[in-house]
């Protein structure tokens, strides 16, 4: 192995992590799903390793964890980290950056050169797995504009409406059908690996090593299964050793919840939320505003081992919004919501797939138009700062959080021009309004205004009788 000091593109999650899929199936980590592998964990016969029927200790050392390992201890950009490198390059805080900080205290990355053998394996007793991220089905009560059926079970409707009743999922192909209720479920148990008696039996042997627990669905907080798995913990080992994790949408938190986690040592929530009001409610439908918004007050002060942050998807919806958002934020002066120098303002993070949701896809003119809203938007927080009586320091750090946060937009979004997008986004958006009975002429009116220009829809409809909006 090459002897070099450190690395930059080295990440602790491939010694210690372990990730499931909604579907089961194992891969590096969730970022990778932008690589054209997907960072799936592939067996000898090239089928993917999953939880259902499958060694979890093997997997681990699976020959593309392997390689992964080799290439981050070389320096090298491994191929399911394409989104670490790419966010790296705009100054966007990428995970590898965050999960160096927050595994410090337990391997850097001189311990992992140690610890890993010629091959690329490492010693599971040595390295076992402390770290979970587990999708658990896609159970949802959402079915959000950039999500899909692999995601949300609430999408299957509109998958079928859209684009029919077979979709591709890492395992492969996904048939729907419909059953008496009119509703559409999967023909086969694609997503019900959490009931496999394969997954519970390791996991029980694992619990007692599990520090960190990441729950994602579907909506995690209304996944019956994992409160078991919780419970599991509580009884295997100290819980106030463990930390839980959440991706949820908050749009409902159960009883069970508040009372399970008063016994772990942290909970940390990033409440997928988009924007405020009608623009989250556009993209994260059927959310209601006032009850994300209640939920988000009880989270800032309930007593207990909380720790919440507001995680935003940027997309080419809320482009032009973030401003406001971030807005709204301030004015909400939360006690614990993304109160910490390291993200004080947002997490947030650009939207890579479906292609023509991607902030490159807009068109040329909306994204000056962005460009400039972001640039006088950093005067008016300034201003409104100052008549906040806060003190300069203050306005200068939050002044600069904010304009590295939306510089780094600006530079994403400019990278690329991929507007020849737009005309899958018009067809999707189009009809999803329809279905949805939504409207983004109401919602964002410029975005609506420019895409259609662009496309030579304004005239189209200026001679026709509209029949969407
Ligand atoms: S570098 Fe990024 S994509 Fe790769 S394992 Fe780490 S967090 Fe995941």
């Amino acid at each position: 192995m090459s002897e070099i000091k450190e690395s930059k593109t080295w990440c602790p999650l491939p010694w210690i992590f372990q990730a499931v899929r909604n579907n089961g199936d194992l891969r590096v980590c969730c970022q990778a799903n932008t690589a054209e592998s997907r960072g799936l964990l592939l067996k000898e016969d090239g089928s993917v390793f999953n939880a259902n029927h499958d060694d979890l200790l093997e997997s681990r050392n699976s020959s593309v964890l392997k390689k992964v390992r080799l290439d981050m201890l070389a320096g090298r950009d491994p191929e399911p980290c394409l989104r670490c490198q790419r966010e790296d390059s705009c100054q966007i805080i990428s995970r590898r950056h965050y999960e160096k900080e927050n595994w410090a205290h337990h391997i850097d990355f001189d311990k992992a050169k140690k610890w890993t053998r010629e091959d690329g394996s490492i010693d599971l007793r040595q390295s076992p797995a402390v770290y979970f991220d587990l999708r658990f089905g896609n159970l949802c009560n959402l079915k959000c504009r950039m999500c899909g059926p692999t995601d949300s079970n609430k999408w299957f409707g509109d998958q079928v409406a859209l684009w029919g009743p077979k979709f591709w999922d890492s395992h492969g192909e996904v048939e729907l059908v419909e059953t008496s209720a009119g509703r559409f479920k999967t023909k086969n148990a694609d997503y019900d690996w959490i009931d496999s008696p394969n997954f519970w039996n390791q996991i029980d042997q694992m619990a007692s090593e599990i520090r960190h627990i990441q729950v994602v669905g579907g909506e995690p907080l209304l996944i019956q299964k994992h409160y078991d798995l919780l419970e599991k913990i509580i009884e295997r080992s100290d819980a106030s050793q463990v930390t839980v994790e959440y991706n949820s949408n908050v749009t409902t938190i159960p009883d069970r919840a508040w009372k399970i986690w008063k016994n772990f040592g942290r909970v940390m929530i990033g409440a997928s939320v988009d924007g405020i009001g009608k623009v989250d409610e556009y993209i994260r439908y059927p959310s209601r505003w006032p009850e994300i918004e209640a939920n988000l007050d009880r989270l800032d002060k309930e007593p207990g081992p909380f720790r919440v942050w507001l995680a935003a998807t940027i997309q080419v919806y809320n482009a032009l919004h973030l401003p406001d958002f971030i807005q709204w934020k301030f004015e909400k002066n939360f006690e614990r919501i993304n109160n910490n120098d390291r993200r004080p303002i947002l997490n947030t993070h650009p939207l890579h797939n479906p292609k023509f949701l991607n902030l490159k896809a807009l068109p040329p003119l909306y994204k000056m138009k962005v460009e400039k809203r972001y640039s006088d938007y950093l005067l008016e927080l300034e201003q409104w700062m100052q008549r906040q009586d806060y003190v300069p320091e203050r306005i200068a750090f939050y002044k600069g959080a904010v304009e590295k946060l939306l510089a780094g937009y600006v530079t994403y979004m400019n990278e690329s021009d991929w507007s020849p997008e737009l005309e899958k986004f018009w067809y999707y958006t189009v009809e999803l309004d329809r279905l949805r009975g939504q409207s983004l002429k109401e919602t964002v009116p410029e975005l609506y205004e420019s895409v259609a220009k662009f496309l030579g829809k304004a005239e189209e409809m200026a001679h026709s009788t509209p029949t969407l909006y």
